[in-house]
């Protein structure tokens, strides 16, 4: 036998059209995804790379997750699937079919997830340097932590094979997991979906804290009025004097709310003008006519 289990005779290139012999067949008959790897390295970007270093940094794995490397390697992962808490591979070994894989893993705990989110607030700008691996190093080590991080222990991972190899880390499983590394080089947006985790929930979180910055510098005004400038340039409408404002501002984005009035009231007139006309009822309507009427007379009065 040779270092990878196989009979000496049988070479890498043997393997690699056996494999490739096989996946056309699969193609046929169904829509597989194939762990095709870039070049020599077994993974490439942050996401692929941090994913190996977190499996290889156990004990109960470090012995024998080499093993599936010149699987993924000679393309022997002939479809594999991430979904939600799971993992489906196919893997082509020494028998004639391929041999199905399942590692189930746990969805990452709420509270780490929000532990994670908070201590990362305003680290990062966007999805894509989340996805690209732009981020600080302190971000970087808060998802690399072992138990409170984003990757998975040991303990949190549960293997399975259809093949007779007695061993939990047979070299199908292995190789899916190196398999999961390299998908992750083409898709990390796939990384929180095996975890069951939302990335919009770091990245609004993000944007979120620095809309709370923006209004603390502004004196903490209120972010939930809006004039009846701002009413009438996102509606398109004009506003009648007393005309009581749309009910359905309320659900306008805070965000346009927040900057909009933050940028354009001047000083405290504002908001006096704009309680005025947006909190008016019509009893209040009437009253305020009647006023005007008296004053005009009143004005009327001292002219004559
Ligand atoms: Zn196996």
């Amino acid at each position: 036998m040779s270092y990878w289990g196989f009979p000496k005779y049988v070479s890498v290139a043997e393997k690699r059209a056996k494999a490739a012999k096989k996946l056309e067949k699969l193609k046929k008959k169904r829509d597989v995804k194939p762990v095709v790897l870039q070049g020599k390295a077994i993974a490439r970007t942050w996401w692929g790379k941090a994913w190996n270093e977190n499996l290889e940094r156990y004990a109960d794995y470090e012995n024998r997750i080499g093993r599936g490397r010149s699987y993924v390697r000679h393309g022997a992962v002939l479809d594999l699937q991430i979904r939600e808490g799971e993992v489906v591979a196919l893997v082509q070994g020494s028998q004639s079919n391929p041999y199905e894989v399942v590692i189930t893993i746990n969805k990452l705990a709420t509270d780490a997830w929000r532990n994670i989110s908070d201590s990362c607030a305003g680290m990062i700008e966007s999805l894509s340097e989340l996805m690209e691996g732009k981020f600080p190093k302190a971000m970087a080590e808060a998802f690399m932590r072992q138990g409170t991080g984003l990757f998975p222990s040991s303990r949190e991972i549960k293997l399975r094979c259809s093949c007779p190899d007695s061993a939990t880390m047979c070299k199908h499983v292995a190789a899916s997991l190196y398999g999961v590394g390299a998908r992750l080089d083409e898709d990390p947006s796939l990384f929180f979906s095996l975890r069951g985790v939302d990335t919009s929930d770091l990245i609004s979180r993000t944007i979120v804290s620095g809309t709370e910055r923006l209004l603390s510098k502004a004196g903490k005004k209120s972010a939930r009025i809006i004039s009846d400038a701002d009413l009438s340039a996102v509606f398109g409408i004009e506003l009648a004097d007393g005309a009581v404002a749309p009910t359905h501002s309320a659900a306008l984005p805070r965000k346009v709310k927040a900057s909009k009035t933050e940028k354009k009231i001047p000083e405290k007139k504002a908001p006096v003008v704009k309680k005025a006309k947006s909190g008016l009822k019509k009893t209040t309507a009437k009253k305020s006519a009647a006023i005007t009427r008296k004053k005009i007379a009143k004005k009327r009065t001292k002219k004559t």
